[in-house]
C-alpha cells in the first residue's frame, strides 16, 4: 500500500479523515525535533525519514501526525 491510498481514508478513533500522507525528512517550524508515533510508540527524530500524516476533521485545522512508516500508518488506521 503506498501512502497516497491512505488519503481519504478515516481514522477509527474519530471523524478525522486522512488529508494528507507522505514521507517527511525534515520538521524546520518549532522547536520540537522528536515525536512519539501515535501506533507504536517509537520516538521519532523529526530530522530523520519518517511519515507525516495530517487528519482533517469536522470541525477545522488539520492534525499532524508523525509516524514510522508505511506499516504503522496502515496499522494506526485499522487498513492492515
Ligand atoms: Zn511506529
Amino acid at each position: 500500500m503506498t501512502l497516497r491510498e491512505f488519503v481519504g481514508r478515516c481514522h477509527p478513533n474519530g471523524n478525522a479523515t486522512v488529508a494528507h500522507a507522505a514521507t517527511h525528512y525534515r520538521w524546520s517550524p518549532g522547536s520540537r525535533t522528536r515525536s512519539r508515533c501515535p501506533n507504536c510508540g517509537t520516538e521519532l527524530e523529526l530530522s530523520e525519514r519518517h511519515v507525516l500524516v495530517a487528519l482533517s476533521g469536522e470541525i477545522g485545522g488539520d492534525d499532524r501526525y508523525h509516524l514510522c512508516d508505511e506499516a504503522c500508518v496502515a496499522a494506526w488506521l485499522g487498513t492492515e
